[in-house]
Order: structure tokens, then C-alpha cells, then sequence
């Protein structure tokens, strides 16, 4: 179980595991190395989670539904958001959103991304 330790929240290994799982696949990446930030539609990778020493693009733990009074840090409640976009985010309740977000099949644009394009 996640224990809050003054105002920072620390997450097992098994809830950080949960965490990524949660967030939304691409369907043409493996999903153990590259996920999808539902907030601002960028992918993240696995091996970049944020640190202290981290860029701010690294990935790190965002509650779902974060309107719950005492928060919910059941891991069905975590999500592997950017860092950065944990403040970005416009709803507290995120459930209905992200069950609709995961409808959509979503791609990571090989074409965009590759050094050969323009
Ligand atoms: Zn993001």
C-alpha cells in the first residue's frame, strides 16, 4: 500500500507496475516499453520515470479519480502520467474520460517521430 509521508506520496514497486499498466496502450508498441500520456496524447517509455533527476517528461504516478476525500490509492486508482502533465490535468475524476480515451485505438506515429522525415 502507498504511504503518504508528508505531502509526497510513495508508491511500491507493485502499485508503480499497476501504474503504467493502467495508462493507455499503442496498439503498434509493446506495451512493457511505451505508453500513452492520456492527459497530452504523447507517448512515454518505460525506462524514463521520473526521478528527482529526472526531465520532466519522464513518467510518474497520477490518481484516476483524485476527488475522493481520503484519497483513493487503491493501485485500480493509478495511472503512469508525464510529470508534467500531472498539473495540467482539467478533471479530478478522470474515470469516464479515460474509458472513453481507451476506446479509441491509439498509434504511435513511426512517421512523425523518425529522424529520416522532414
Ligand atoms: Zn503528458
Amino acid at each position: 500500500m502507498a504511504k503518504i509521508t508528508g505531502d509526497e506520496i510513495v508508491f511500491t514497486p507493485e502499485e508503480e507496475t499497476k501504474a503504467w499498466e493502467n495508462a493507455v496502450a499503442l496498439e503498434n508498441k509493446e506495451p512493457d516499453e511505451m505508453k500513452m500520456c492520456w492527459i497530452c496524447k504523447f507517448y512515454m517509455i518505460y525506462k524514463d520515470k521520473y526521478s528527482e533527476t529526472g526531465d520532466i517528461f519522464n513518467w510518474a504516478i497520477d490518481l484516476i479519480n483524485a476527488k475522493k476525500k481520503p484519497l483513493d490509492l487503491n493501485s485500480d486508482n493509478l495511472i503512469a502520467v508525464h510529470y508534467n502533465c500531472i498539473n495540467l490535468r482539467q478533471k479530478t475524476n478522470a474515470t469516464k474520460l479515460l474509458t472513453k480515451i481507451k476506446l479509441v485505438k491509439w498509434k504511435f506515429d513511426e512517421d512523425f517521430y523518425s529522424s529520416d522525415s522532414d
